[in-house]
C-alpha cells in the first residue's frame, strides 16, 4: 500500500519521501510468498468491482513502465454450495457487473478440472477476470517507478514516532526527523503502535501458506488449473494457486489464523500450522500430497467486518491511515495508491466500500 501510495503520489507530482523499516519485497509483513490472487467477481460484495477493474488497469500500467510481468491471468474457480456465501456471491456479483463468467456442475468441473473432487450438491464458477499476482515484484517495481518520478524512499529506515510540528508533521525515524504537510501511515500490521491514538479495531491474524508436492505436475500448470477458492463445509474458505516450481502447488486458508503482534508473532512452523491445508488437499484434490516442500508465516490486519480503513488523525492533523485491507487487498493495492493520491492532495473521497473517517 506504502509502495503504491508513493508511487501514485509522485505519479501526480507531490515531492514525497517513504520510509520502510526493511526493504521492499521482504518477507516479515503481509505481502510475501510469491503470489496472490486477483479475481474480480468480488463474493465478499459487487461494491468492490469497479475498484479492482481500476485496479487491474493500474496492474498493466505498472507492467509497463516497469517492463516487468506481474498479473497473469489464469481464469478463476470460485467452489463450493450453490447457496453458499461464495458460490451466490461471485455470481451476484458478476451479474450486477456484467462479467464474464460460467457455471459449471460437478459433473462438468469432473471433466474439465479433474483436480478438484466435488460432491453432488458442489458446483463451480469459472470468471475470466482472475488469476494471480506477483507480490514481491509488484512492491519492487512500484518503488522503482515512484523513485524514478523523482520519490525519495529510504529502506532499512524505522519510523518511530510521529507528531504535530511547526511546519505540519514531523516524522522521528532511526535516520533522522523529517517534516511533511502531510503524512500517510500504511505501516500493515505495525499501523496501532505507530499512531497510538486512534482505535480503527485492528486485529492482526496470523497466517500460514503452504506448499505441498504435486503427483503430475502438468495438470496443475496455469494453463489447466486455475487459481481457486473454496468454501468447505462448515463455511471456511480454502484458496490455491497453479505451481510455481512444478513440483508444488501453494495452498492456504482464508482466515481461521489465531491473534498476533507483529513484533512477537511465531514465525516458526509448526506442524498444527499445516494440517487444515493438508486435510483440505486429501479430501478435495487429485493429485496433491500431504509432503510439505515449504511452509510461511504472514499476517492478516483485519477491521471488523474486513472492509478497508482510510481514517484521519484527528489529533495529528495531516495525518491519514490507511488499513492493511484485512486479508484480501493486495490486488486492489495500485487503486488504494491512487485513491491516497485524490484523498491527500485533492480532498477526494474514497468510494463507499471503504470505511473513512
Ligand atoms: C497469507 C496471506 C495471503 C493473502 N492472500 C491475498 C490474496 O490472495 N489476494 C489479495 O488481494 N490479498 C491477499 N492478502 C492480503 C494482502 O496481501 C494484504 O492486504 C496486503 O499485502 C497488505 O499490504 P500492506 O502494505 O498494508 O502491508 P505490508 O505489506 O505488511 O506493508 C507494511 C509495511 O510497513 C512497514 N513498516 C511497518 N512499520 C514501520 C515503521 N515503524 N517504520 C517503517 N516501516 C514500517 C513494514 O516493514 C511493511 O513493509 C493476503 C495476505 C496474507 C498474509
Amino acid at each position: 500500500m506504502g509502495a503504491m501510495s508513493a508511487w501514485q503520489l509522485a505519479a501526480k507530482g507531490a515531492k514525497v519521501i517513504g520510509f520502510e523499516r526493511y526493504r521492499p519485497g521482504h518477507d516479515r509483513g503481509s505481502s510475501h510468498g510469491d503470489t496472490r490472487i486477483f479475481r474480480t467477481a468480488y463474493f465478499e460484495s459487487p461494491d468492490y468491482v469497479p475498484l479492482v477493474q481500476r485496479a487491474h488497469v493500474l496492474w498493466r500500467q505498472l507492467e509497463k513502465e516497469g517492463g516487468v510481468e506481474l498479473l497473469t491471468l489464469t481464469g478463476g474457480l470460485a467452489i463450493g454450495p450453490a447457496d453458499g456465501v461464495l458460490v451466490s456471491g461471485v455470481i451476484a456479483s458478476a451479474r450486477e457487473n456484467l462479467l464474464a463468467h460460467r457455471l459449471l456442475s460437478a459433473m462438468q468441473m469432473r471433466s474439465t478440472y479433474p483436480q478438484h473432487v466435488l460432491g453432488a450438491e458442489e458446483v463451480a464458477v469459472l470468471e475470466d477476470d482472475a488469476g494471480f499476482l506477483r507480490p514481491e515484484r509488484a512492491i519492487e517495481a512500484a518503488a522503482a517507478r515512484a523513485e524514478a518520478l523523482g520519490a525519495r524512499l529510504m529502506t532499512d529506515t524505522q519510523v518511530t514516532r510521529i507528531y504535530s510540528s511547526s511546519g505540519g508533521v514531523a516524522v522521528i525515524t532511526s535516520r533522522g526527523t523529517f517534516e511533511a504537510e502531510r503524512v500517510l501511515v500504511a505501516a500493515g500490521a505495525w499501523t496501532p503502535s505507530l499512531v497510538e491514538n486512534v482505535d480503527l479495531r485492528l486485529k492482526v491474524e496470523r497466517q500460514v501458506m503452504a506448499w505441498l508436492a504435486i503427483t503430475d505436475p502438468g495438470s496443475f500448470e496455469a494453463q489447466r488449473f486455475p487459481i481457486f477458492i473454496r468454501e468447505v463445509t462448515g463455511g471456511g474458505i480454502r484458496y490455491g494457486f497453479p505451481t510455481g516450481d512444478g513440483r508444488s502447488i501453494k495452498l492456504g486458508v482464508h482466515h481461521e489464523g489465531s491473534d498476533a503482534n507483529p513484533e512477537a508473532i511465531d514465525r516458526e512452523i509448526h506442524p498444527a500450522d499445516v494440517e487444515p491445508v493438508r486435510a483440505f488437499a486429501q479430501t478435495h484434490l487429485h493429485g496433491v500430497t500431504g509432503e510439505v516442500v515449504d511452509a510461511r508465516v504472514c499476517m492478516y490486519t483485519n477491521t471488523p467486518d474486513d472492509r478497508f480503513v482510510v481514517a484521519r488523525d484527528a489529533r495529528v492533523p495531516g495525518v491519514t491511515i490507511l488499513s492493511a485491507c484485512s486479508g484480501h487487498g493486495f490486488k486492489f493495492a495500485p487503486a488504494m495508491g491512487e485513491l491516497m493520491a485524490g484523498f491527500l492532495l485533492e480532498d477526494r473521497t474514497v468510494p463507499a466500500i471503504i470505511h473513512s473517517a
